[in-house]
C-alpha cells in the first residue's frame, strides 16, 4: 500500500526576531514539529547570536533586520514591547507582499499601535500573546513543549484577511497551543487583572520585605514561607520586559490596581474588626477559582515547594 506523503510545512520560511525565552521556544518547537522549511533567527545582540548557533536551533542566524525580513512568508517579532514597533519599522520595507507579521508581546493595544503603521499595503498583521512562560530569560531559557496545552490569544485587527489569520493559528496549533482570538483592548483588560496586577504586586512585596529594617534581609531569605517564595520567582522575572509591560498597558493596570485596593482595603478591615466570617468566605471564593484552574488542565495539583519536577525536565528537550 502507497505510504502517504508527509505534510508540506504551513510555513516556507519563518523569522523569528528575539531569540530569548519565547523566541528560542517558537524556533525549537516550528522545527519539532516540521512548521517551517526554514528558520531564520534574528537577533541584535551578538552573544545570542553565537548561543542560537552553538544551540542549532535556527537554519540561518543573523543580526540583519532586512535580511531577516527579505523572501520570509511569517515574522515573529519576540522582543521587548517597547521595541516592537522600531524592530518592525527597520523591517517593513523588506517584507514580500503577502508576507504576515506576528508578535508574541505581552500587550496588544499598544504594539498593534506601534507595528501596524510601518507595514506595507499587502503585508497583513495578526498579533499574539502565548500565554506561557517561566521566570527565565535567553536562549538557554526556551524549550520546544512550553507551548503545549497553554493559550495564545490572537488579535488581529479589522481588516485581516481570513488566510493570514488561519495560517497563524496553524502555527500556535502546530506547536500545541489552544487557541483563542479576541480585541487587543479586551486582551489587555483581561491580562491586567491576570498576569500584570500580580507581577505589580509580587514585585512590590519583595521590595518590601527587602526595606524592613524590624526584620533583617537573611530573615527573609531563610524563614520565606512558600507564599513569599512564590512572590520571588514571579518578582525575578525580567526587568526589562515588565518594564515595557506597564508602560505599555497603564490605563488598563491602573484601572485592575483601583478595583484590587478596594477590594484590599475591605479585607483590612476585616482583619481589623476580626471578622472571621467575611475572611473565610472570601478565602473559600479564592479556593475555588484555584481548583477550577487545576481541573481545566492550565496547573498541577501537585504540591510545588520549590522542588524540581522531573516530568518537567525531561520535557526540555
Ligand atoms: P527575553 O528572554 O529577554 O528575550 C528577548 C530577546 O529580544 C533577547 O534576545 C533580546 O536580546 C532581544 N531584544 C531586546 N531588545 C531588543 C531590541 N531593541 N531590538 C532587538 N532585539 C532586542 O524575553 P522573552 O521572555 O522571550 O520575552 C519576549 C517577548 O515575549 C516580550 O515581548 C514579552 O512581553 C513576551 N512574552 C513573554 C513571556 C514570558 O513569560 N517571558 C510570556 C509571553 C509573552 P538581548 O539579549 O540583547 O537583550
Amino acid at each position: 500500500m502507497p505510504e502517504t506523503p508527509p505534510a508540506p510545512p504551513p510555513f516556507d520560511r519563518i523569522a523569528i526576531v528575539g531569540l530569548g525565552l519565547i523566541g528560542s521556544s517558537i524556533a525549537r518547537a516550528a522545527r519539532r514539529y516540521g512548521l517551517a522549511r526554514e528558520i531564520v533567527a534574528v537577533d541584535a545582540d551578538a552573544a545570542v547570536r553565537e548561543r542560537v548557533r552553538e544551540l542549532a536551533i535556527a537554519d540561518a542566524v543573523t543580526g540583519d533586520l532586512a535580511e531577516g525580513a527579505r523572501g520570509t512568508d511569517l515574522v515573529v517579532l519576540c522582543v521587548p514591547v517597547g521595541a516592537m514597533g522600531p524592530v518592525a519599522e527597520a523591517m517593513a520595507p523588506h517584507l514580500k507582499p503577502g508576507a504576515v507579521v506576528s508578535d508574541v508581546g505581552s500587550v496588544k493595544g499598544s504594539v498593534v499601535a506601534a507595528i501596524q503603521s510601518h507595514l506595507p499595503e499587502g503585508v497583513h498583521l495578526v498579533p499574539g500573546h502565548p500565554i506561557a512562560g517561566t521566570e527565565y530569560s535567553g536562549p538557554d531559557a526556551g524549550f520546544s513543549t512550553l507551548f503545549a496545552g497553554r493559550w495564545c490569544i490572537l488579535t488581529p485587527p479589522e481588516g485581516t484577511p481570513d488566510a493570514a489569520a488561519a495560517r497563524v493559528r496553524a502555527l500556535w496549533e502546530g506547536m500545541g497551543a489552544l487557541v483563542e482570538t479576541m480585541s487587543p483592548e479586551h486582551h489587555d483588560l483581561v491580562l491586567a487583572i491576570t498576569s500584570h496586577v500580580p507581577h505589580l504586586i509580587a514585585y512590590n512585596i519583595v521590595g518590601t520585605a527587602a526595606d524592613l529594617e524590624a526584620v533583617t534581609q537573611s530573615e527573609v531569605i531563610k524563614f520565606s514561607a512558600s507564599g513569599f517564595r512564590d512572590f520571588t520567582r514571579i518578582a525575578a522575572s525580567d526587568p526589562t520586559m515588565w518594564r515595557d509591560i506597564f508602560l505599555n498597558n497603564r490605563d488598563a493596570v491602573l484601572e485592575m490596581l483601583g478595583r484590587f485596593n478596594e477590594d484590599l482595603a475591605a479585607l483590612a478591615k476585616a482583619v481589623r474588626w476580626g471578622d472571621g466570617d467575611a475572611l473565610h468566605a472570601m478565602f473559600t471564593r479564592t479556593r475555588a477559582i484555584r481548583r477550577s484552574i487545576v481541573a481545566l488542565g492550565q496547573d498541577t495539583a501537585a504540591p510545588d515547594f520549590g522542588r524540581p519536577r522531573p516530568a518537567e525536565d525531561e520535557a526540555k528537550a
